[in-house]
């Protein structure tokens, strides 16, 4: 059976070439990029050539980037490290003594986050566990379309001085970080990070974005956006899994997350992947010099799809269309549909979907993205994402054409739901 492969906001193969640079670190180039032996050096030169090949692709200064582990690590990193609460003062007591616990409470109570309520869940629960800590949090709304309105971002945003005729506790605490993604994994929803940028600056917030979703698709240049803090992921843009970045802003404060060595400045120790972070690279320029000529074909591909799925099957809506989306991504809704049924009996066909984000997947609840775009909890689970990508072809949509219409229609002739519904239209 050939297979379709329609999941790459999942994740992504790693790309032939990018295999190809990474194999000689396995094996023949194995040494610790921090020795300084011969060999050693060559690792540090090839993790130093990395580090300007990803900065290249977001127009920052080699500097500025940090790897990692991955989208999940930057994404932390970016918002413990400008909460500055996980240590700070508190490593004057025993990590979990009781005094710690209080002055780490203490430390949370005056601060305040904005983000958005469509993030990852890399971004939405690590804002939560700063809450518990005593962190402020404020969870914007979005519209219909997935897009954050500006001008809640500046609303929301608290300066910690007060009315000089109140009490000092009525004060709101100061907002320390605004963090929203770039493009959304499940719509492809992009949010106009240049003004949120612009009113962050205003006020002197940091602002972080997670572009593990963006990078590699569409243009990025941290000047333009006006970001402190951006997060990006390998295995999101034909690098392996496991190895991401951070880039952070010269001069944006920023506590570390992991203590250890010395390695990149101290500021991330641990020794470094250096196979990754050369498959990281290598992906970074390969991104680079395509991204336009991709983002115009996949865009291609992608409305063949939409067009050709509203024109076969009734009853069908595309979730976000109105917004500027990344080119690769769509989320359609297919009433009277259980979503995992639908993605389940695709796959039986050779074709791989998603209900939303991979790592949500066998949730009982509906994707909080969805529901956030105002679809009652039945509407949000009668949901796919297809997610199209540097391999996908003509033929292939040409396949997904065929197979889904008839894949709907069976799943809807058993749905005792839908024929009610649609006998009543
Ligand atoms: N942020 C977004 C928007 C994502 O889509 C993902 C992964 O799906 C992550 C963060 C987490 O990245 P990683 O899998 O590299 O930890």
């Amino acid at each position: 059976m050939s297979r379709v492969y329609l999941d790459y906001n999942a994740t992504t193969p790693v790309e032939p070439q990018v295999l190809d640079a990474m194999l000689p670190y396995f094996s023949a180039e194995f040494a610790n990029a921090s020795s300084i032996h011969t060999p050693g050096q060559r690792a540090r030169s090839a993790v130093e050539t990395a580090r300007e090949q990803v900065a290249a692709l977001i127009g920052a200064r080699p500097q500025e980037i940090v790897f990692t582990s991955g989208g999940t690590e930057s994404d932390n990193h970016a918002i413990f490290g400008s909460v500055n609460v996980l240590i700070g003062r508190t490593a004057n007591y025993p990590p979990n003594s009781a005094e710690a616990r209080e002055c780490r409470v203490l430390l949370s109570h005056n601060k305040h986050i904005i983000t958005s309520k469509i993030e990852h869940e890399a971004v939405l629960h690590t804002c939560q566990e700063l809450e518990m800590l005593g962190v402020q949090v404020t969870y914007l709304p979005v519209d219909r379309e997935g897009r954050i309105d500006c001008e809640s971002v500046r609303k929301a945003i608290q300066s910690g001085r007060g009315n000089p005729d109140l009490p000092k506790a009525s004060v709101p605490p100061p907002t320390t970080l605004i963090t929203v993604m770039h493009a959304n994994n499940e719509l492809g929803t992009v949010q106009p990070l240049e003004e949120i940028g612009r009113i962050a600056k205003e006020h002197k917030v940091h602002f972080h974005t997670d572009a593990v979703q963006s990078a590699g698709k569409i243009p990025i240049d941290v000047n333009a956006l006006n970001v402190d803090l951006l997060s990006l992921s390998g295995h999101k843009l034909y690098a392996p899994k496991g190895v991401g970045a951070l880039y952070v802003r010269s001069g944006t404060r920023l506590r570390q997350l992991l203590y250890g060595g010395q390695h990149q400045r101290g500021f991330r120790p641990g020794t470094e992947n250096v196979a990754g972070i050369v498959g990281l690279g290598t992906a970074a320029e390969i991104a680079r010099n395509s991204i336009a000529s991709e983002a115009s074909r996949v865009s291609a591909l992608r409305q063949k799809l939409e067009r050709g799925l509203l024109e076969r099957i009734p009853q069908i809506g595309v979730n976000g269309a109105l917004a500027l989306r990344t080119p690769n991504t769509t989320n359609i809704m297919f009433r009277g549909i259980e979503g995992e049924a639908l993605v389940i009996a695709l796959d039986l066909k050779g074709l791989a979907s998603s209900v939303g984000a991979a790592c949500s997947s066998g949730a009982v609840e509906p994707s909080h993205v969805l529901t956030a775009i105002g679809l009652s909890q039945e509407e949000a689970k009668s949901c796919l994402r297809f997610s199209l990508g540097r391999h996908t072809t003509e033929s292939e949509i040409g396949f997904a054409l065929e197979v889904i219409p008839a894949a709907v229609a069976q799943l809807r002739a058993l749905s005792p739901t839908y024929q009610k519904a649609v006998s009543h239209v």
